[in-house]
């Protein structure tokens, strides 16, 4: 095959899934009908407290997802649910683990595998149809005490999330599962340096007089700020809000507001 050849038919793979993207975007963000969530868990260690973890979820396990979106679509005057989350068990195979560094290219090919590997998946095993699909992994904290980063990949409507299998962290995984759906929907990161949110885009409640403490955390920024300096994790989704911005970014109108 010529090299012309071959850049025309990269140009035009590219181009597709380009068009084919931006599609699927305006269509999951039209807020008409509730998108369909489905979550898929995975042992990510194989070890017991995982494995017993992993098997005990159910739907009613992801149910505070579904309500932290029906909450906060409301107050922005959604008229809609705007998610429904189903739990659709787990799954024997592991999603491309993103990489540890900051390469760009590292970073394209990992999210080209990951997309390619949830296609592949889908096709192979089940037919039922979802708007957005998140794989959790779950790792025992006996021997895992920090995790890999999760990233939900907008456009592509998939998202890996890794999450620590005990019940004291079952409320912040939520914020973490919450935090990449909205990814998967074109939200973007409101945080900067060692963790701190950014202000005001990163803040739940920016006009708050005094300012400090913060007493709840935006979504995408992240963290309750404490201090300019200081911050904590919110511990589940009833101390995380959307904001202004991020409700923007998802097309969730914010005129007047
Ligand atoms: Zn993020």
């Amino acid at each position: 095959m010529s090299k012309n050849l071959r850049y025309m038919i990269l140009l035009l793979i590219l181009l597709f899934v380009a068009v084919n993207e931006a599609v699927i975007k305006m269509r999951s963000t039209s807020w008409e009908r509730p998108l369909r969530v489905h979550i898929y868990a995975i042992s990510g260690d194989a070890r017991a407290a995982s494995e017993a973890w992993v098997d005990a979820l159910t739907t009613e396990h992801f149910k505070p997802i579904e309500t932290f979106m029906s909450r906060e679509a409301k107050r922005y005057g959604v008229a809609i649910q705007p998610v429904r989350v189903e739990y659709h068990g787990r799954l024997e195979s592991h999603p491309p683990q993103p990489p540890s560094g900051s390469s760009v290219l590292e970073n394209i090919g990992w999210s080209l595998r990951f997309r390619a590997w949830a296609w592949y998946r889908g096709w192979t095993t089940d037919n039922d149809h979802s708007d957005v699909e998140l794989f959790v992994s779950y790792y025992d904290t006996a021997t895992s005490t920090s995790l890999r980063h999760s990233v939900g990949l907008e456009g592509g409507l998939i998202g890996i999330i890794n999450a620590f299998a005990d019940k004291t962290y079952r409320g912040s995984n939520q914020v973490v599962i919450i935090h990449e759906l909205m990814h998967t929907l074109g939200a973007t990161d409101k945080y900067g340096q060692a963790n701190m949110p950014e202000y005001p885009r990163g803040y739940a409640e920016p006009y708050r007089i005094p300012l400090y403490p913060q007493r709840m955390a935006e979504i995408m920024g992240g963290r309750i700020p404490l201090s300019a300096q200081l911050s904590k994790m919110p511990e589940n989704p009833g101390e995380v809000v959307v904001g202004a911005y991020t409700a923007a970014e998802i097309n969730w109108p914010v005129e007047g507001r």
